[in-house]
């Protein structure tokens, strides 16, 4: 890996006992776990016991108080090995951040320790059977009772639905007409009585998964609750900043990684007498793609960056989050192409392309993430929706 301004000696030296656990615990169950669909729990507490889960949670709950870069590289290190496996380290920096954020200590703090271990994983359930874009409109029904909330509605699409262990859950407390100021954050632990969940049958990240999640006058205590009532979207929502700009860097080093390997074949296949090599139309491509990749994984670094400062940056995550995952597609597209009919066989590439399609919709599509950052460059008052 070349030496960049955003990663110093320390982190190269993360990154580099990353990639040696990935290559050698990850990488190898890569293609099964596509087929069984199920998480390998020891591996992730194995991961967790390593230190390369939410590394950047304060050490009171369990973590290492590093910089979000510091997630930046490990996370770069285990996607390159499974990016489906790598989306326990996305839903646990991401819900680890709001969970030691706006949650209640008590409640959240024994929950964290085991994210951090390993030894749970948490879901983030926002998006609804009736649309998941105008997120604020959502209806799932939170009402006060006493020191409890009741739940009530569906949650649909939700990566690790029938996996997780507890669920970071967006309802409505206000009215129908309140939108973003009438949604309450909860905690929620998957083994509460009124929770089903059902299980999709996805295009990629298969060992994740997606499906719905169901709750039937579903209690919790009313300390669960994370952040201010109806302020669950305004306060909390800030997290997706960081997770946006750690998507970026999951789906690029997926690329990066059937680059390099592309790269390496096209020197030892021949056609017409030559290897692929010595084609233009091989290489030039490649070459292209190469480019955009190094400056698209340089603008994730720099989201990162500007988040450990304190500094503003929902554009560069917005721009992480939609340029990334479509470049990563359109990458391995070209990398499979240059295998010829074995790309298309079941295996590393056509997985990989699989896995990141999932990217370009999960956690927001182009044209919301554009919304994001044309709102930011132009104002909130001059881009209504
Ligand atoms: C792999 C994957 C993982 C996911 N994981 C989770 C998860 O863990 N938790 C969770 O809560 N959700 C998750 N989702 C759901 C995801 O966040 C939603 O699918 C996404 O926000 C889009 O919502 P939708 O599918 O309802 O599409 P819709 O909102 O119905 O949009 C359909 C299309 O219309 C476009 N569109 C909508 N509004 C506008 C507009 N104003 N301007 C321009 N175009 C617009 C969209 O870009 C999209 O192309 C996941 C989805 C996938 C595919």
């Amino acid at each position: 890996m070349n030496p960049n301004p955003y990663i110093d000696e320390d982190l190269q030296a993360l990154a580099t006992t990353a990639r040696r656990f990935a290559q050698e615990r990850v990488a190898p169950g890569f293609l099964e776990r596509d087929q069984t669909r199920v998480l390998d729990r020891a591996l992730l507490r194995e991961m967790g016991e390593l230190g390369f889960i939410a590394p950047e949670l304060p050490e009171q709950f369990g973590g290492l108080g590093m910089g979000c870069l510091a997630a930046g590289v490990i996370h770069e290190e285990i996607a390159r090995a499974d990016l489906s496996f790598s989306y326990l380290n996305l839903l646990a920096s991401l819900n680890g951040q709001i969970l030691s954020k706006y949650g209640n200590p008590e409640v959240v703090g024994p929950w964290l320790q085991k994210l951090i271990a390993g030894q749970a994983i948490c879901a983030i359930a926002l998006t609804e059977p009736r649309g998941g874009s105008d997120a604020a409109h959502l209806r799932l029904r939170i009402e006060r009772d006493g020191d409890e909330y009741i739940i009530n509605g569906e949650k649909t699409s939700i990566s690790a639905a029938d996996q997780a262990d507890m669920a970071v859950v967006f309802g409505r407390t206000g009215t129908p007409e309140s939108g973003a100021h009438g949604v309450t954050a909860l905690l929620v632990p998957m083994n509460t009585p009124g929770i089903t969940t059902n299980r999709f049958d996805c295009h990629g990240q298969r060992a994740i998964g997606r499906g719905s999640i169901f709750f039937e006058n579903v209690r919790v205590p009313a300390n669960h609750r994370l952040g201010d009532e109806n302020k669950g979207f305004v306060q909390v929502m800030h997290g997706f900043d960081f997770s946006r700009s750690l998507i970026g860097l999951q789906c690029l080093s997926v690329a990066r990684v059937s680059l390099e390997e592309t790269w390496e074949y096209i020197t030892q296949r021949e056609a017409f007498g030559q290897p692929l090599s010595a084609f233009q139309g091989v290489t030039h491509p490649l070459a292209q793609y190469d480019t955009e990749v190094e400056g698209a994984r340089l603008l994730c670094l720099q989201g990162l960056w500007l988040k450990d400062r304190g500094l503003a940056h929902t554009a560069e995550a917005g721009m992480a989050k939609w340029w990334g995952p479509k470049l990563a597609y359109d990458v391995i597209h070209q990398c499979l192409l240059c295998y010829g009919h074995g790309g298309y066989d079941r295996g590393l590439m056509e997985q990989r392309l699989r896995d990141v399609l999932g990217f370009q919709i999960g956690d927001g599509t182009a044209q919301i993430m554009k919304t994001i950052i044309a709102r930011v460059r132009a104002g909130r008052k001059f881009v209504p929706a």
